[in-house]
């Protein structure tokens, strides 16, 4: 998909959820809340569902979660453009209450639809609530700033899935806060994993070239992308054909920036 097709198939999921009324959350909404981010990128974001603010502007995380959020990426110097944000459920449950296990389930195909477009290497989980849809069964207090093979089910076919705690939690609670800041410095180096699992992929599905032409060496093809940048100019990097330029930095140098 081109990065114009894969715009066009987020804003066509979008205008679909704008006036969605899947279930009884729609009676209460203000307006929902589809997500928003770069579509390029590598990295998605998901919450539970939209609070107060989110439903009064549309756009997730913009209230004191979301503050948070956006301090959380700057440590690893990254901004919320630089990713996709979203949620479980696309519209506010009256009081913050959870969402039920049938409005989770109708609002699962749109997060579905949307990680199929985007097709992205990571997708973090932030809360329960939303770790449950990737990695059912586990605690959040085990699971977090740990990761599992993304199931192709949920819509991304080949992604990791990074725990975290939700914002909202680590406001309340200083340790959990604390964790947050460490769980988010791990993201590049997830992300460099993740790329490197894909590129192994892609060279496992290639079919193979003219009978008898060398193969393509496996050391430079799963060599991770050298920059930790979740930006669609590294994307760009990654489908390009070929190996890692030679005179690019190792990737081991590139995450002790970190
Ligand atoms: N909390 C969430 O889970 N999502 C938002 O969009 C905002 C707050
Ligand atoms: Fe539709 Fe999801 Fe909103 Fe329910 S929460 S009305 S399924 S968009």
């Amino acid at each position: 998909m081109t990065d114009a097709e894969r715009r066009a198939a987020l804003e066509a999921i979008a205008d679909e959820v704008r006036v969605c009324t899947r279930c009884r959350l729609h009676e209460t909404r203000t307006k929902a809340v589809p997500g928003e981010g770069d579509p390029s990128t590598e990295v998605v974001f998901v919450g539970e569902g939209p609070g107060m603010n989110e439903d009064r502007e549309g756009r997730p995380f913009v209230g004191r979660a979301g503050g948070l959020l956006v301090n959380l990426l700057g440590h690893i110097g990254w901004g919320r453009e630089d990713v996709f944000i979203t949620n479980i459920v696309k519209c506010r449950p009256p009081g913050n209450r959870d969402p039920e296990p049938d409005e989770i389930a109708a609002c699962a195909p749109y997060l579905q639809r949307q990680l199929d477009a985007l097709d992205p290497s990571v997708v973090v989980t932030l809360g329960r609530h939303s770790m449950g849809r990737f990695m059912p069964g586990v605690r959040i207090s085990q699971a977090h700033g740990t990761t599992r093979v993304a199931e192709p089910e949920t819509g991304a076919r080949d992604a990791t899935v990074f725990a975290m705690y939700h914002p909202a939690a680590a406001l309340r609670t200083p340790a959990i806060e604390r964790e947050s800041y460490e769980d988010m410095a791990l993201i590049p180096a997830v992300l460099t994993d993740a790329r490197a699992r894909r590129a192994e992929h892609r060279r496992l599905q290639a079919p193979p070239t003219r009978r008898g032409a060398p193969t393509t060496q496996p050391e430079l093809t799963t060599q991770p992308e050298p920059a930790t940048q979740p930006r669609s100019t590294t994307r760009t990097a990654e489908h390009a054909a070929g190996p890692t330029p030679p005179d690019a930095e190792p990737a081991a140098d590139q995450l002790s920036l970190f």
